[in-house]
This record gives structure tokens, sequence and C-alpha cells, in this order.
């Protein structure tokens, strides 16, 4: 069995939306109660989540929408930008916490001290640019990941694998044009869905050209179409990277129960994904994944197939 870190802070249910919302502290609550429930949580490694440091969300942000959204809490505006973004009094404090999270199961895989790492953090990150957020994310935390192990522990080629149903717009663009960070996202077809970016013939530019990957998938698309994505589009192109660590996106909201979109994922679909990205792991960067959760909404697919998702983690 791998060493698994378990990355998670209680405050992170802090961040409460001002009216009904889909991202809501429910999500984590269900998700901590059945890995407890599920014996899962003991089989994990618990690891403690601090604030980062100004350096480390400043590789990714600008200072001037850092101090935006800073304002924008004490104010106490209960949207980003009028848009669907909700605050609360909190909520910057928790966006750093969550990108804490993503740093902590970063750092602990770095070190040794844990083979994988799941984050369970909340708010989600993949739509957040350098200065804007969006979609429910405030902080990119995935990139502030990437972009700690490159500082302080001398990673150079890190991989990102975003199967939020969602495009990881934020992600993307905070790594278009650097070829060191490789960005692939499956996710339902633009043209159907939020945000309206990752087409396939989105790949990078400059000295990234070819170090971004889009698989947009049509409405109704399942196990079958992403089995093949995967097999035919991310191994080819991973085998020519060569990562020396992978970061997942682990969005659950590509199931087939979830009402923010119309892929048709099964359990089975996020196993096979949770697999192919440790074998992957294993036969490229000594097996090191690192998983942050990033959407996911109805709560029983969400909760089975997170049981499913670290159950695969924890196998060699
Ligand atoms: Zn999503």
């Amino acid at each position: 069995m791998k060493r698994l870190a378990f990355c998670y802070h209680p405050d992170y249910l802090l961040h409460t939306p001002p009216f009904e919302h889909p991202e809501s502290p429910e999500r984590l609550v269900a998700i901590t109660d059945h890995l407890k429930s599920t014996g899962l949580e003991g089989k994990m490694i618990p690891v403690e989540v601090d604030y980062p440091d100004d350096a480390e969300i400043l590789s990714v942000h600008a200072r001037e929408y850092l101090n935006k959204v800073e304002q924008a809490c004490r104010r106490g505006d209960m949207t980003l930008d009028m848009e669907d973004t909700y605050l609360n009094r909190h909520s910057y404090n928790i966006a750093l916490l969550s990108a804490g999270g993503a740093i902590a199961g970063a750092k602990a895989v770095a070190e040794g001290a844990a083979d994988r790492a799941f984050c369970a953090i909340r708010p989600p990150g993949h739509h957040a640019g350098r200065d804007v957020g969006m979609g429910f994310c405030l902080l990119n935390n995935v990139a502030v990941a990437a972009r700690y192990l490159q500082a302080r522990h001398g990673i150079g080629k890190v991989l990102i694998v975003d199967w939020d149903v969602h495009h990881g717009n934020g992600t993307q663009n905070i790594f278009l044009e650097d070829p060191s960070v490789f960005f692939f996202s499956i996710h339902e077809h633009p043209t159907f869905l939020y945000p309206g970016t990752g087409r396939r013939w989105e790949v990078g530019k400059g000295a990234g050209e070819g170090t971004t990957l889009n698989a947009p998938m049509a409405p109704g698309a399942g196990d079958d179409e992403y089995r093949a994505m995967f097999e035919q589009q991310l191994e080819p192109a991973v085998e020519r990277f060569r990562p020396e660590i992978i970061l997942v996106s682990a969005g659950f909201d590509a199931h087939r129960d979830d009402p923010l979109a119309d892929i048709q994922l099964s359990d089975e679909g996020f196993r096979f994904m949770t697999r192919h990205v440790v074998e992957l792991a294993n036969a490229y960067c000594g097996g090191k994944v690192v998983s942050l959760l990033e959407g996911g909404y109805e709560i029983s697919s969400l909760t089975s197939c997170i049981e499913i998702h670290v159950r695969e983690l924890l196998e060699e």
C-alpha cells in the first residue's frame, strides 16, 4: 500500500454561500464523513495545512488582485465582480488556506513524507487566473502547488491532469507560454458549457506551444470516450513530456448524476482515470501524484467517486 497524505482543514467550512449555491461546505462535510465511515481516513497520513507565504501566492497571482479580493471580503461584498463567485468575510483567508492545502500535499510528496497526496480543499481553483477569480474559484490552487514544487523543491517538469467537467481556463492561461508545465484538460465541449474555452486548437503559445492539450468531449460522452482520450492522447503526450510529478485537478462533476453538466461518466470512469494517472506516475515519476479537489456537486456520486479515487491512490 502507498503512503497517502490527506490534506484538510476544518476552516474550509467557513467559506459559505450567501445564497443557494452548489459549491457549499456540505460537500466537504460529506467527503470527510464518508472517508471516516469507510475507514479510509485511518489509512491516510493526516498532514497539517498552513497559510502559504506571500511568495508562494505571488508566484501565480498579482498583488493587486489579492488586494481586491481581500477588500471585497472586508467590505462584505457577496460576490466577486457581481458574478457567480460568492464571498463572505472569511473567503479570502479560506482561499489562501485552500492553496495552503495544495502546498501541503505537494510538500509531503516532494519531501518523501508520503508517496501521494489527496487534498480535500475548497474553494476550488482551476478557473482562477493571475488577476481574475471566476467560476467559484478565487486562487488557483493547482498552479500554486506547481510553482511551489518548482521554486522550493527543484522540480523541473510538472504535468497537470484536469478532469473536472469544466475547462481549467485559469490554469491553462497561467501556464500558456510555459514549457515546464504540461496542462491536459478533458471537459465537456466549450460550446455547451462554462467557461467556453478549451478547444482542441488551444495548444499553448510561444515557448509553451505543445504543452497544452485540450480534449473537449461532446455532451453524452462517457467512460468509453474518456478511456480512449486518456489512452490515445494523454499517454503519448506524457511519454514525450516526461513529468517529474503529476498534479490532478480532480473534479467529480463529469459524473452522470452531477447536475452541472452532461457528461455521463460512471463511478468506474473515475476509477479508470485515477488508475491511469497512477500508472503514468509509476512509469515516469516514481509514482508521485498530488490530487486536489475541484468541482463535484452531487453529494452521493461525489462521495462514492472520492472513495474510489482514494482507494486507487493507495494502491501500488
Ligand atoms: Zn467543474
